[in-house]
């Protein structure tokens, strides 16, 4: 009985999957916020470098990873899958609990597996410098790193409350070697309005991309995105790739695949390829995404065209949105408070296939702390969203006797989040149930 599922290095992915090519129909394109017409490549063109314009849009189903940028995947990855016996013993389930670990990467998320690419496109067409926004930090580190590998410049907008919060986030960018600003920040006019507004902002994750794009403006920069956009998504992949080669090596098929949901990368990239092998008929899995009550962009918010930031810099996105000017409760899971979703998981959840739930806080940080006393590993307090999914579904194969095969994503480790575990062990920690009128409010302002 296996615990650890590894994958020989020479087993490593030499592609992504793209899902676009293999969904009944295409998604709603990205309009220009003047125009309202769907957006050009060279709309994108000052914030992105054309080969990840070209990924944003590919019709093909593969796409071919660099040999430099698979060079430094080598560092962390393959990652390993594995097997959760003792969390099982722990529940005495009849379930198979399989954990896909990217906490082993350089900074310990799933992060760097975008990162790397972007700075490697970045670098190859000269660009000298990227910026950024990160919530909780783990985006801002990951792109530190990937900057450092190849010679750029990193300049990162950390949203106030997490910069406040989580001092030591900061300090791996700045070892990394990138410039950290608390957002909002008097370096930008974006920033500097919502200052005037409210000296005392604990900024958002709208807020800081606003002050990155602006930030982007000269010849030699570039913006670069942790989340959400298709390129992002499909870089993810690599995740999911591995996850299946590594359960065919155990003869075991997922009857359920959770994952969490911020902006919806690592959920893409688990789910994607298992969402491909269910469209060809080869496995039919049940497939769900997991978001914070305080922050429910799939289960309580609107499809519709949005701005992907709140001073309406950006593209309209078409997507599960809460309203730009959104402003979630300080939940700990920093990384799942961003007021939309992916546009390409939310048509793909508009098709109808994949489903979606909301959990509070609490329950998810229990299954954290059970999660750590059985298995060793210290969760994010994000993937523990999805723990606390499948735990609630192996607690119900004790009831059925099912022995259901449960596929997780454990995005990240949470070695820099002790603070939000004292708080829970000490009882401190509160569920933010969100009335209606806050989410009613937030909508008046859809573009
Ligand atoms: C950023 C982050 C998330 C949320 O982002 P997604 O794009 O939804 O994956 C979740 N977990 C961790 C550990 C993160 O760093």
């Amino acid at each position: 009985m296996a615990t650890k599922i590894l994958l020989d290095e020479s087993r490593l992915p030499d592609r992504w999957y793209n899902v676009v090519p293999d969904l009944p129909a295409p998604p709603p394109p990205p309009l220009h916020p003047g125009t309202r017409e769907p957006l050009g490549p060279d709309d994108l063109a000052p914030l992105f470098p054309a080969d990840l314009i070209a990924q944003e849009v590919t019709a093909d189903r593969f796409v071919e990873i660099p040999e430099e940028v698979r060079e430094v995947y080598r560092l962390w990855r393959p990652t390993p899958l594995i097997r959760a016996h003792r969390l099982e013993r722990a529940l005495g389930t009849p379930a198979r609990i399989y954990v896909k670990y990217e906490g082993g990467s350089p900074s310990g998320s799933h992060k760097p597996n975008t990162a790397v690419p972007q700075a490697f496109y970045n670098a190859r067409q000269g660009v000298r410098r990227l910026t950024t926004e990160t919530g909780a930090g783990q985006w801002g580190s990951a792109l530190s790193f990937a900057c450092a590998q190849f010679d750029l410049d990193c300049e990162v907008w950390m949203v106030r409350a997490s910069y406040d919060q989580k001092p030591y986030r900061r300090s791996m960018m700045e070892l990394f070697g990138a410039r950290v600003h608390a957002s909002p920040s008097p370096l930008t006019a974006s920033g500097a309005k919502v200052l005037a507004d409210d000296p005392d902002s604990p900024g958002s994750l709208g807020i800081a991309i606003s002050e990155a794009v602006e930030s982007a403006a000269p010849d030699d920069t570039r913006y670069a995105l942790g989340s959400v956009l298709n390129h992002v998504l499909m870089h993810q992949t690599v995740i999911g790739e591995e996850a299946l080669e590594q359960l065919a090596m155990v003869d075991d098929t997922p009857d359920l695949i959770v994952g969490c949901t911020g902006g919806g990368s690592n959920f893409a990239g688990l789910a994607f390829p298992f969402l491909r092998e269910k469209l060809r008929g080869r496995m039919d899995p049940e497939i769900r995404a997991v978001e914070p009550e305080a922050c429910p962009s799939f289960t309580r918010g609107r499809y519709a065209y949005d701005f992907g930031d709140t001073a309406g810099l950006t593209p309209l996105l078409k997507m599960h949105t809460l309203g730009h000017d959104f402003v979630p409760d300080p939940i700990h899971a920093g990384g799942l408070r961003y007021h939309g979703m992916a546009p390409l998981l939310s048509h793909i959840y508009d098709l109808g296939l994949f489903g979606a739930e909301a959990k509070a806080q609490r329950e998810c940080f229990e299954a954290g702390v059970l999660f750590a006393r059985t298995e060793g590993i210290v969760p994010a307090p994000e993937p523990t969203h999805a723990l606390a999914a499948a735990v609630e579904e192996a607690r119900r194969c004790v009831e059925t006797g099912e022995p259901k095969v449960i596929l997780t994503a454990l995005c990240g480790h949470g070695h820099l989040d002790m603070a939000a575990y004292d708080r829970f062990l000490s009882g401190r920690m509160e569920d933010h149930a969100l009335p209606q009128s806050r989410l009613d409010e937030a909508l008046t302002t859809l573009p």
